[in-house]
């Protein structure tokens, strides 16, 4: 029987600590979210500009669903592509500084889209081993030759790359990696990568979703931040359900690049259009992230105040200066108990488990927003303290 055979490997996850459960929010997100019937300081959504239930956004939306209705139709070659996620797309592309810009429907289907329209067999993909899994997943899709260097390791990069070039029969070469790692919070070293990405003839993607917005003065992210220009980051992905509190993806790149999708990307093509009104909204969201420089500012601030505070309890947290400051407890059964602790004392902080991250690397994924307040760090402060000591 079917479920005989699912259950057990149900159960052997369950005896692993590693089962999967959703809890149900009952409430907009923000710095806090109500569950059961409860409220909760909010830790861990990657809301990080605290967008996800602006006022402003709301009503973009809502008034753009009054005139183009909920669905898009059809996917975007067909008829769904409305003069709403056109404009957006060109205010993406004077954001980014890039010649032009395509929405995906999420950023998942945007890193199997693009690794797939580039690469295929032949050709060759070298990956962070701690990318996320929709890049992953795209270059192994790809059917191109896969390889993972070691996380940041330019020296092992490079060495792996000069096998390639030795190899005579040739191929395309694409380096992709997150911007800023997402269960680590730690940026790529971008410049570096750019510079071999030269020397190697290989071409460079970065999955920006946890930098857009939220890095560099402007918030245009880790191109922004490093200095990039379209030559030396010729594929700059980023997600819009993350510090643009929306939905939705993209890509920027050369008019080539964009064309090139349109043509062969196929999570593009086969796919119905986001809503026009996630695509207004999210303009509006563009336009807070660039006016409002205080968003990031505030981030920051939380950031070193969060740091801080940590280092003198004694946690153990990663090398991060991002909003992802993760707290490393190594057990995935202790980071259960920990994430339990927290909320039984108010606070939502799930834990994070292999497959997500390697063995005994459970941590809690904390994550901060400009929706936060100093005296919630604090109190979020305390609360670890109190957990810590009870341990
Ligand atoms: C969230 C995330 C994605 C996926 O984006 P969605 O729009 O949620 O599908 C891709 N890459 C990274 C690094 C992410 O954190």
């Amino acid at each position: 029987m079917m479920d005989d055979v699912l259950q057990s490997a149900l159960d052997e996850r369950r005896e692993q600590n590693l089962y999967r459960t959703r809890k149900v929010i009952a409430s907009a997100q923000g710095a806090e979210v109500v569950v059961d019937g409860k409220r909760y300081l909010n830790f861990c959504s990657n809301d990080y500009l605290g967008l996800a239930n602006h006022p402003d956004i709301i009503s973009a939306f809502k008034n753009a669903a009054d005139e183009f209705g909920v669905g898009s139709g059809a996917s975007h070659l067909v008829c769904g592509h409305s003069a709403l996620h056109h404009r957006l797309e060109e205010q993406l592309a004077e954001f980014t500084g890039r010649p032009r810009v395509l929405l995906f429907s999420t950023g998942y289907m945007a890193n199997l889209g693009v690794i797939n329209a580039l690469l295929g067999s032949g050709d060759h993909i070298f990956e962070d081993k701690l990318n996320h899994a929709s890049l992953l997943d795209g270059g192994l899709l790809s059917g191109a030759r896969f390889q993972r260097f070691l996380h940041n390791d330019i020296a092992n990069l490079d060495s792996r790359l000069a096998r390639v070039q030795e190899d005579k029969n040739g191929g395309r070469k694409l380096i992709a990696v997150d911007g800023v790692f997402s269960m680590d919070g730690d940026c790529a070293p971008l410049a570096e990568l750019a510079q071999l990405a030269k020397k190697y003839k290989a071409w460079l993607m970065i999955d920006d979703a946890h930098g857009i917005g939220v890095l560099g003065k402007n918030g245009g992210g880790c191109a922004e931040h490093f200095q990039l220009d379209i030559n030396q980051l010729p594929i700059l992905m980023g997600t819009l359900g993350k510090a643009f509190g929306t939905f939705g993806a993209f890509v920027a790149g050369s008019e080539t690049l964009i064309e090139t999708l349109i043509q062969f990307s196929r999570t593009y093509i086969y796919t119905t259009a986001l809503p026009p009104a996630v695509a207004a909204a999210t303009s509006k969201s563009l336009e807070i992230i660039q006016r409002e420089t205080w968003r990031r500012e505030h981030l920051q601030n939380l950031i070193a105040q969060f740091r801080r505070g940590a280092e003198q309890i004694g946690l153990q947290l990663f090398s991060s200066d991002t909003a992802i400051q993760p707290l490393l407890i190594v057990s995935a059964a202790e980071a259960l108990r920990w994430s339990e602790a927290l909320a039984v004392r108010g606070f939502w902080i799930s834990a994070i488990r292999p497959p997500t991250v390697p063995a005994n690397s459970s941590r809690l994924r904390i994550t901060l927003s400009a929706a936060h307040s100093e005296k919630q760090i604090e109190q979020l402060l305390t609360a670890l303290a109190d957990v810590k000591a009870q341990q």
